[in-house]
């Protein structure tokens, strides 16, 4: 017999495939692409997956080694998905293995023998004699667990993991069983099925022309590839028609796989979907653990699950009969994974959608300029919905000129006046500063000497609740100095302000109201997000703080005044994407404002209120701004009209880097052009000294040419050793 080949992706920073040989003993039966098998790689022992299973042997036969075993387990990877992973690590000229690796469940990239146990789900019990007295009873005095209670008899079956996610606790599930009311049972692992029961009839709503037009130019084009941009306000009603354009698929036994920029999202989401079909629902966020990721992959992939509803790397899970994929919020920058694997999520799903013939619906209230420019050419179908839903308003944006203002604590005069009306009226009020912490920095008042981060020479940002400064650029943490150490003077005081100070001032100011901050430092624990979130939905505070976390599809129906303190850091920066997204926050805080039937209002401080950016803004909206910035980057040749990469380099060294960069621009690349290297934005970070380099063409092909030329003469280049670096496709964030 002769002997087996096999080529393999193994987790290493290498752009290539290893090739094995299949021992006889282990070559029946045959050995499929998508396998799992360990392999020894040097010293080590890993697990590669199967990419060609039946290569050619290009080395001395001699030298080339035997795979270790072979998984034989439940997790191999169908051949559709290798074939998308391989597209993807290609459009990113990112290392194979590193792409499998990064796509894959940690349990899956670990040798150990996996055992999940059988997955479990609640049901209800059937009614006894006292269960509607039981019922009675626990709607008057227990709300939650009567809530719990509906939405278990509502399904055939419910995981823990869902009903985790949507709020609800074990404390509260086990009260339920103890009364006899819910029993837990394994969930079987057959195909999901629509059955007559599956959709929720009386919560379906009757839709608007608007939306009935899009849903069934969704479901005209079920079984080939369209991709549908739905352009719609805030609360104008596009997850209902996520929802009734699921419907169709569903029926066909079909998957459905729903993608949401954050964790704090998949709660409301996630009762949305629950009400209306009873279904499966496998979820994928960072609230699971890893036994629960696998759980879900192993879900989807043996098509149990009818949807699956996840963040960013949601996209690599296999799907059996995926149908459609939605994306929501599709301009989120969080879709863009920022490090090593630098993919963005929108965009592979997108070359997911066409691989497998299918629709995708993305959408989003502001639109990110590459998508809408490929709606307004005619690549997607593009659909607006102009009204809101149901009888809400559309919230009014004005501007607060601070030049013009008695400013206390970062709050205008006018501000206060609204806040106070608004507090009086029962409403509650969202003010928004992008800046936690309790200030940006700390300085000497003799001397003026600013407490520096050696590392990164930026100022230390303080967190008076644990006395410390904190690097918010590389994490490092320092006393606060008793006195200056440049002349010896106490008089050290904070600088600026940020989320932890405003929100003590405002406890002064606003000695009768409840308030909650809500950033990446009050939520650091797990579960916390969603208990705080769903405090100031049951109105416990009055006056809500926060970040840009807050600016993100939550719906606070009693918010009726926004507030943003701040707005005048994005209006002068370089980065030509900073006002792009600097319009679409200020979209989107202006959509959390009167959700409901009370009108809303939004108030943006600014020293710059004749900036023209904020004047077209706020007079035209941001569908004029976006237009007009598209024309502006067209005669500019920026993206979306013309194509980036983005190669990074770092070093001990400040002039490795520099080095590194402008020996590759020695040899010009075919159509395409070089920007730089400059110093990036922040040129010290963490001890590292930091250049990059803009490759830009008029097409996509073109760029993908000149990062393989220019990729080819990586390995001669003589600072090679001396430098760290990363290449970046489709860069979003050039002020690094
Ligand atoms: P979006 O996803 O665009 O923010 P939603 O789908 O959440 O909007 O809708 C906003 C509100 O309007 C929800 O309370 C929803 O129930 C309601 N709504 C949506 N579509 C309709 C409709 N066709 N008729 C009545 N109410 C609707
Ligand atoms: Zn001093
Ligand atoms: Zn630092």
């Amino acid at each position: 017999m002769p002997e087996q080949y096999i080529q393999v992706a193994i987790p290493v920073p290498m752009r290539q495939l290893f090739t094995y040989r299949v021992p006889e003993t282990l070559s029946s039966p045959a050995i499929k692409v998508g396998e799992r098998v360990a392999v020894s790689f040097g010293p080590r022992k890993v697990i590669g997956i199967v990419i060609d299973a039946q290569a050619q042997c290009d080395f001395e036969v001699s030298k080339v080694k035997d795979i270790t075993t072979r998984l034989n387990d439940n997790f191999n990877l169908s051949q559709s998905l290798v074939s998308f992973l391989q597209l993807c690590a290609h459009y990113y000229h990112h290392p194979f293995g590193d792409v499998f690796q990064q796509a894959l469940p940690i349990l899956l990239r670990k040798i150990e023998n996996i055992t999940l146990s059988p997955p479990m789900v609640w049901q209800a019990q059937c009614p006894r004699d006292d269960t509607n007295i039981i019922l009675d009873k626990l709607k008057k005095k227990a709300a939650k667990q009567f809530a719990l209670y509906q939405i278990i008899s509502s399904h055939h079956g419910i995981s823990w993991v869902e009903l985790r996610t949507l709020g609800y606790s074990k404390t509260q599930l086990n009260a339920l069983q103890s009364k006899g009311l819910i029993i837990e049972k394994e969930q079987l692992a057959e195909q999901y099925t629509w059955q007559e029961d599956t959709l929720n009839q009386a919560d379906r709503l009757v839709l608007s022309s608007e939306q009935a037009i899009i849903v069934s130019a969704i479901n005209h084009s079920l079984a080939q590839f369209s991709c549908h941009l739905i352009d719609g306000v805030t609360g104008s009603g596009k997850t209902e028609v996520y929802l009734q354009a699921m419907e169709e698929v569903l029926a066909n036994n079909q998957q459905v796989l729903v993608i949401v920029p954050e964790i704090g999202l998949t709660p409301q989401t996630l009762n949305r979907f629950e009400q209306r079909f009873n279904v499966p629902i496998a979820l994928h966020h960072s609230g699971l653990n890893d036994k629960e990721r696998l759980a879900t992959w192993l879900s989807a992939q043996q098509g149990s699950a009818a949807i699956v509803i996840g963040t960013r790397s949601a996209v690599f899970t296999p799907l059996h009969r995926l149908g459609l994929i939605i994306i929501d919020e599709e301009h989120d920058s969080s879709l863009k994974q920022q490090d090593s694997f630098r993919y963005h999520c929108r965009d592979m799903a997108i070359l997911r959608a066409r691989q497998l013939n299918i629709p995708i619906v993305l959408g989003t209230a502001t639109p990110s300029f590459e998508s809408l420019q490929n709606a307004l050419s005619g690549k997607y179908s593009y659909h607006q919905l102009v009204n809101r839903a149901g009888k809400s308003n559309k919230a009014k944006i004005a501007l607060i000129d601070m030049n013009q203002q008695q400013v206390e604590f970062g709050l205008s005069g006018t501000l206060k006046q609204e806040m106070k009306q608004t507090l009086a009226r029962g409403e509650q009020v969202l003010l928004f500063l992008n800046r936690r912490g309790y200030a940006p920095a700390i300085n000497c008042q003799e001397c003026h000497w600013l407490a520096e981060c050696q590392r990164c020479d930026k100022p230390y940002t303080l967190h008076q609740k644990q006395q410390l400064l904190i690097c918010h650029h590389c994490g490092s943490q320092k006393r606060i100095p008793p006195q200056c150490p440049s002349c010896g003077s106490i008089r050290i005081a904070p600088l600026g302000q940020g989320t932890e100070q405003l929100e003590s001032r405002l406890e002064d100011l606003f000695p009768e109201s409840s308030i909650v901050r809500i950033d990446r430092d009050s939520t650091r624990k797990k579960g916390e997000l969603t208990k705080l979130l769903q405090e100031v939905s049951d109105k416990k505070h009055q006056l809500l703080v926060g970040t840009q976390m807050l600016a993100k599809g939550h719906h606070f129906p009693d918010v009726t005044l926004v507030a943003v303190l701040d707005v005048d850091g994005a209006l002068f920066s370089f980065d030509f994407r900073a006002s792009e997204q600097m319009a679409q926050l200020l979209i989107q805080v202006a959509g959390r404002a009167g959700r409901a039937s009370k009108p809303g209002k939004v108030l943006v401080q600014s020293s710059f209120v004749d900036h023209p950016l904020l004047q077209d803004l706020v007079h035209n909206g941001y569908h004029h701004f976006a237009h007009q910035a598209l024309t502006e980057r067209q005669q500019a040749r920026l993206p979306p009209y013309t194509f980036q990469a983005l190669l990074r380099a770092d070093a001990n060294y400040p002039s490795y880097p520099e080095k590194f960069l402008r020996a590759l621009t020695l040899q010009s690349l075919d159509g395409c052009e070089f920007a730089g290297p400059v110093p990036a934005a922040m040129e010290k970070k963490a001890g590292k000294f930091r250049y990059h380099l803009i490759i830009q063409a008029t097409s996509r092909k073109v760029l993908h040419r000149g990062i393989l030329q220019l990729l080819a003469q990586i390995p001669d280049n003589e600072w090679l050793g001396k430098v760290r670096w990363s290449l970046d496709i489709d860069p979003i964030d050039l002020n690094w």
